[in-house]
């Protein structure tokens, strides 16, 4: 499979997202925007894919680059995962995507690989989703008509479907600046250690009350267990108003492991991916209150 040649393109080098977007109205449905091609050129080669021309992002300064202020951090949407890993803001502040980029794919893929990509490809098992729904996030998306934001957690809408149009370039992911009190974290369950796409992947932030440790906010998501990456609220809504401990915790995972939608595929049954979801709640629960409390 992974021998075969890619299907000829032509590979356009827009130096700006007006370029690239007037490149997309000329070339219509022939045309495909490609970004490190670490999902792209795999789905050319399986034919899934078969664009006529690529419009090259990566040559586009204005998508790439974290910034931060008062109000957050914006991350161009050409940012590759191994800049976020690298990032010192994102260590600090935003652990639960740094928790999710530091076990995607390789050293390799993660030079490569951006954070726009994995949002763009929106399959199921995508990491950067989960801690990002979590984090609160935002994706500001830019086509022919103008610019719109979108929550991250309604923007995808099936296995590898998104709201996003093809003409829209995905410009930016906008995070607001977490409340001093909070704290989060994503984990991943893999059949091994590195390599290998989610089987399950729970992520979750806590705001706790800085007096009484109780929780004042839950926002929690999880990953490759449903269509879509999905939010939580009636895990939320089990958080909230209560001092976190194992039993609170461990009644969220129940409920968690009761809403997840799984099916059962070559990588995991839904019963395990269920049973795991519980686990891996509680986990994270417990782990986003150690980060707080530590
Ligand atoms: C060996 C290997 C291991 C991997 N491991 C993981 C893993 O652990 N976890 C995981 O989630 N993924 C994993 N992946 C998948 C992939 O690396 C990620 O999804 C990656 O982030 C995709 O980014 P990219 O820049 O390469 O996207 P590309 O392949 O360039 O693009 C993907 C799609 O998004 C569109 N697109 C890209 N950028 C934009 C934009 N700014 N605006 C509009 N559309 C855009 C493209 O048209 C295309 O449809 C792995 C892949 C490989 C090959």
């Amino acid at each position: 499979m992974f021998i075969r040649r890619l299907p000829v393109f032509v590979y356009h080098t827009p130096a700006s997202v007006g370029e690239a977007l007037d490149l997309m109205a000329k070339h219509g449905d022939k045309g495909r925007y490609i970004a490190g091609g670490t999902d792209l050129l795999i789905a050319m080669k399986k034919r899934e894919a078969m664009p006529e021309h690529l419009i090259g992002l990566s040559g586009v300064a204005s998508l790439k680059g974290i910034a931060s202020d008062d109000s957050g951090v914006r991350i161009g949407s050409l940012t590759t995962l191994a800049e976020i890993e690298r990032s010192g803001i994102i260590g600090e502040q935003y652990l639960p995507l740094k928790d999710a980029v530091d076990v995607m794919g390789s050293i390799q893929v993660r030079n490569l690989a951006t954070i726009g990509g994995n949002l763009c490809s929106a399959v199921p098992s995508a990491d950067t989703a989960p801690p990002l729904i979590a984090l609160n996030a935002s994706l500001k998306l830019v086509g022919p008509e103008g610019e719109r934001t979108v929550p991250v957690e309604t923007f995808f809408t099936g296995p590898k479907e998104s709201v996003r149009k093809p003409q829209e370039i995905l410009v930016e992911i906008a995070i607001p600046k977490p409340d001093p009190a909070s704290s989060g974290c994503y984990l991943k369950l893999m059949r091994r250690h590195a390599m290998d796409l989610a089987l399950v992947g729970v992520a979750a932030c806590l705001t706790l009350d800085s007096g009484t440790l109780v929780c004042k906010e839950a926002r929690f998501a999880l990953g490759a267990v449903a269509p879509t990456p999905i939010r939580l609220p009636e895990v939320e809504a089990q958080l909230v108003d209560k001092a976190i401990n194992e039993n609170v915790a461990a009644e969220a995972a129940r409920i968690a492991g009761m809403q997840c939608r799984p099916i059962t595929d070559i990588r995991a049954s839904l019963d395990y991916r269920c049973g795991m979801v519980e686990i891996f709640t509680r986990r994270a629960v417990m782990g986003a209150l150690r980060r707080i409390t530590a």
